[in-house]
């Protein structure tokens, strides 16, 4: 039952009540009643075209859900997810953010950053984060934090110490990390947004 596992999600919580990203990506339509009969309206989606589909008719009867992209964004995309998402996690290369602040100046953003440097994965390398930053505050894109996915085989604990430290630097007030597996250490290091899927909904489809 997702109103079971959301109870010990939230029995983990310290002092700061952090917002859960319900990531509801692969997931059946039972379990997405199930979660909002539960009362979670933010949810997580990485690709578009998934996340309309589950969606766009259900922004009329849940007028105040508050639907979160997490996964890589392609620019010619980018006009379909400002019309859906009301926050974008993903900010990871200049044209994006271009792209972006043209179509919805005032999106809230994070700049995803690659902590562990792993070749394959997107984000912004950590020794190029003031820079980018700077470019997207110059451009005048709403960056309100950090997100980051640390390496699956790594323990998070160090690289979330980094995040926090450079959000800190940068007096960023949000961090988007955590995980099923390791929400708990993203929270010790200070998250302010954790996405959690299969701990919610159990496995995906
Ligand atoms: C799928 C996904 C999650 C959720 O993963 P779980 O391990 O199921 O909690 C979180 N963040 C991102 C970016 C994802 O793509």
């Amino acid at each position: 039952m997702i109103t079971d596992r959301l109870r010990s999600i939230q029995s983990s919580y310290g002092d700061h009540t952090p917002t859960l990203v319900a990531v509801s990506k692969k997931q059946s339509d039972e379990k997405i009643i199930e979660a909002l009969d539960a009362g979670l309206r933010i949810f997580g989606e990485n690709r578009v075209q998934e996340a309309q589909s589950r969606w766009t008719h259900r922004r009329a009867p849940y007028p105040d859900l508050d639907l979160h992209l997490i996964g890589p964004l392609q620019t010619n995309k980018v006009k379909d997810a400002v019309q859906l998402f009301d926050c974008i996690h993903t900010v990871d290369r200049e044209k994006l953010a271009r792209a972006i602040h043209t179509h919805a100046p005032d999106m809230p953003c994070f700049i995803q950053v690659n902590v562990g440097d792993e070749p394959q994965k997107s984000g912004i390398a950590r020794d190029n984060v003031n820079a980018f930053h700077t470019f997207c505050i110059d451009l005048g894109l709403n960056i309100i934090g950090l997100m980051c996915i640390p390496p699956n085989d790594d323990n998070s604990a160090p690289h979330y110490e980094w995040m926090r430290d450079k959000a800190r630097d940068l007096k960023l007030p949000h961090l988007s990390m955590g995980m099923s597996r390791d929400y708990e250490t993203a929270l010790h290091y200070g998250a302010t947004h954790i996405r959690i899927g299969s701990k919610l909904f159990g496995a995906r489809e």
